[in-house]
């Protein structure tokens, strides 16, 4: 089955060379959101932001602070947003600890050390109709721009939004804008429960049936979208979160079992992911 070209960049078993950028972006906004999320916008140079829904960069924190202790490593961090005539790129991220932290502390006008576009990002078939895309918390960071390329390919969205509680909802607009249909589910009223959210699935797929399933940021929707694949046969795809250090498949730091071709296999969430196949990721 044909897929996009630009949205499949490194295509598993014959890789296309992208370029990888090691720049500086310049902080255009770097603004509070809602609770810890925060949302920055780059200006970069040409060509980094050439990039592909569900790939990441690898961000340098420079704390601001004189004294204590000083990230080291780049953090990785989804694309939100790329634009590649304005050379933009966008990131929605929430603090958690010491490299967060220093990148909220950037102002409009500094200069941030970028790597990136890196690993393999989602992939879209010429013949789909409709997807599902169910995003928790920044997960959802992942998974805007592919009801982006979603929608300029003509391919409708679905989206279930998930958040601990309505004021923590991230997003919306920005699916709307894409013309997805867009239900929110929230653990205050206990509408994200995985019983609620099956029920919707399988609502809007007896409606309208899905091509395939996307998801990012909960084990429980993964473990949930998992049976549902199987049971209704329909593909998906997960972006997996894994602690990572040189981000470029050097290190094996981020290395995790995968069921790929009937065997375990050990790969590089870096270099073979972030994103996988549905039916290739454990839930944990
Ligand atoms: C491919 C990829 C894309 C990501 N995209 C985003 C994004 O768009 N927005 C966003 O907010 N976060 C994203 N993350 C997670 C983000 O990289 C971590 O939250 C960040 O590195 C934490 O750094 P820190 O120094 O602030 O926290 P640390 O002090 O390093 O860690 C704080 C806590 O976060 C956990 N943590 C650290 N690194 C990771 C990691 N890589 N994945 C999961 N947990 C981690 C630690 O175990 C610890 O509990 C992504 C991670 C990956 C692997």
């Amino acid at each position: 089955m044909p897929v996009h070209d630009h949205l499949a960049v490194r295509e598993r078993g014959g890789v296309r060379p992208q370029p990888i950028f090691s720049d500086h972006g310049r902080v255009l906004r770097n603004d509070h959101v809602a609770g810890e999320y925060w949302h920055m916008e780059l200006e970069v140079p040409n060509g980094m932001a050439d990039a592909a829904p569900g790939q990441f960069y690898q961000m340098m924190c420079e704390s601001r602070a004189t004294s204590g202790p000083m990230p080291f490593l780049r953090r990785p961090m989804s694309i939100y947003h790329f634009d590649r005539q304005r050379r933009r790129l966008e990131f929605l991220y929430k603090i958690t600890g010491l490299g967060t932290t220093a990148l909220a502390q950037y102002r409009c006008g500094d200069l941030l050390g970028l790597v990136g576009p890196l690993g393999v990002g989602f992939r879209l078939q010429e013949l789909w109709k409709h997807i599902l895309i169910v995003a928790r918390g920044v997960g959802l960071a992942t998974l805007a721009p592919l009801a982006e390329a979603a929608h300029q390919h003509g391919i409708r969205s679905t989206v279930i939004l998930s958040a601990r509680s309505p004021d923590l909802l991230l997003s919306k607009d920005r699916f709307l804008k894409n013309g997805a249909a867009v239900s929110v589910i929230v653990d205050t009223d206990r509408s994200s429960d995985v019983e609620n959210v099956e029920r919707l699935i399988r609502g809007f797929h007896a409606a309208y049936p899905f091509d395939a399933f996307f998801t990012c940021g909960s084990n429980r929707l993964l473990k949930l979208l998992k049976t549902l694949s199987r049971e209704l046969n329909v593909s998906g795809q997960v972006a997996i979160e894994q602690q990572m250090a040189c981000g470029l498949g050097m290190c094996f730091c981020c290395v995790r079992p995968i069921e790929r071709g009937g065997r375990i296999e050990q790969l590089r969430v870096c270099h073979d992911g972030p994103v996988f196949a549905l039916e290739e990721v454990n839930s944990w």
